[in-house]
């Protein structure tokens, strides 16, 4: 049986705010547990929430780079459930009127550019964090994330593979990383992703039931436990189990590899969702999304755009390189310091990409520095070395932040180019190797990359190859 899969996605994002949602409490990442509380934001009675007019801006921001209608009146709602890290017992959000409506994101698919359709934006805030001890029979709440502004963007069952959907994460994140709203920073859970999926036979036109994995917290994850919570799926509808997929919540567990069932999923009114009754409806003023527009940065778009026309470069490449802000400003620093802006996006889409997979490193830790990778850019160009060392190089300096002409020095990498040394090595070659000059002379043109290479050989791959074969076609003209 073939089946198709279906899969859509909730994305929280914080938004990079100076201070919280409904209090002046700072939002920074790493303050000791529960310093950034106060009455407002540990919900203590009595207390007023007072919206963050920043909020409402960003996540405008948002919505305007993610192709969304804004809903100029919108309101928060209160949603109620009880967990310790949610101190007021309810979280306050946005349900029937929420600040963004449909939108869409554009992704790269083997097929071509695909629409995935977003539902909606709406702002809420964050719960706070427990922490689980190991050894005692208790947990402790850190309640500085209480409170700190969040956008959930809920995507509509769009995507048909675990792969489309790492791709359209990537691609959403790129937007609001370009756009300025969030740090996106997945490890520290400033973003977070909850995958919905299920499965049906191809032609089928209804849903069948979904399962939701909760808070994946990486694109690996996110690739990992699709694929595995497919292959569930897959298995039950195989065996004629297919009534053993409940609608539900599911925990992805990294270190096991698997999903493993949370709660029954709640539906909208065991939330019991009522109309924020301490915080007036908000209207969003056309001056408002004027000013979100005409302040808008460069967004991935506009940026691929720029990079084909600018830089002479494929749409492929392109694609690549600004797939990630960092790693696109990395590339323009490169080109800004004089790098030939081919060769700067060869390295950085072979060599540079596979160390950074390879080691796990993200975009905005790339540990080589932009001059230094300009100086070893411009010794291959000045062919001071050769390609093949300067991967070497480009190794160490990836491994030990080393300067490229350290490492040249130590390694006594420095290429000949000097035309006399070449030639005395070409002589010294032609005369060991009689048969291969003379398959030259009767036509076997081949023959000289043999040659070519018996001088690299002698050199220690210091000789630089196209001086060497042209010295040697001079040469073997010449006889
Ligand atoms: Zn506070
Ligand atoms: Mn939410």
């Amino acid at each position: 049986m073939s089946y198709e899969t279906i899969i859509g996605l909730e994305i929280h994002s914080e938004l990079n705010t100076n201070t919280k949602i409904f209090c002046n409490c700072s939002t920074k990442f790493g303050a000791k547990p529960n310093e950034n509380t106060c009455p407002i934001c540990m919900g203590l009675p009595g207390t007023l929430p007072v919206l963050n007019e920043e909020v409402v801006k960003k996540a405008v921001k948002a919505g305007t780079a993610l192709n969304c209608k804004i809903n100029k009146l919108n309101k928060m709602d209160r949603k109620n459930y009880f967990y310790p890290d949610l101190p007021k017992a309810y979280q306050i959000s946005q349900y029937d009127l929420p600040i963004c409506g449909e939108g869409f994101v554009d992704i790269e698919t083997e097929n071509g550019t695909k629409r995935v359709r977003l539902n909606r934006i709406h702002i809420e805030e964050d719960a706070g964090k427990l922490v689980h001890m190991e050894y005692e029979p208790y947990s402790l709440i850190d309640y500085n994330r209480v409170g700190v502004p969040l956008i959930e963007i809920v995507t509509e069952p769009d995507m048909r593979s675990p792969q489309e959907a790492v791709t359209f994460l990537r691609n959403l994140k790129a937007v609001l990383e370009y756009a300025g709203i969030s740090d996106c920073r997945m490890e520290q859970g400033s973003l977070r992703c909850d995958a919905n999926i299920s499965l049906r036979k191809v032609g089928q036109e209804t849903y069948n039931t979904r399962v939701e994995i909760k808070n994946i917290n990486s694109f690996r994850e996110l690739q990992k436990a699709l694929e595995k919570e497919e292959k569930r799926q897959k298995e039950l509808y195989d065996y004629g189990e297919g009534d053993k997929i409940v609608q539900e919540t599911r925990r992805w567990d990294a270190g096991k590899g698997r999903t493993i069932t949370m709660r029954g999923k709640e539906e909208a009114h065991d939330y019991r969702y009522f109309p924020e009754p301490d915080i007036i409806p908000i209207i969003v003023k056309d001056e408002t999304i004027d000013a979100v527009k005409r302040e808008m940065p460069e967004l991935p778009v506009q940026r691929k755009e720029r990079f084909i026309k600018e830089y002479g470069l494929t749409e492929k490449e392109v694609n690549i390189l600004i797939s990630d802000k960092h790693f696109a400003e990395y590339y323009e620093g490169l080109v800004v310091l004089g790098a030939d802006t081919k060769s700067a996006a060869n390295w950085m889409l072979s060599d540079m990409l596979r160390l950074l997979k390879e080691k796990e490193i993200e975009y905005d830790a790339i540990p080589v520095k932009k001059e230094d990778m300009t100086v070893l850019l411009s010794m291959v160009a000045d062919k001071k070395l050769s390609v093949t060392s300067a991967k070497g190089v480009f190794e160490q300096m990836f491994e030990t932040g080393e300067h490229p002409e350290k490492i040249v020095k130590d390694k006594g990498l420095v290429q000949i180019s000097d035309a006399g040394a070449i030639e005395q090595i070409a002589v010294e070659i032609l005369n060991a190797n009689p048969k291969s000059v003379a398959d030259y002379k009767g036509g076997k043109e081949q023959a000289i990359g043999y040659l070519v290479g018996q001088v690299m050989k002698q050199s220690k791959g210091k000789a630089n190859p196209q001086m060497a074969r042209d010295i040697l076609q001079k040469k073997l003209s010449e006889m």
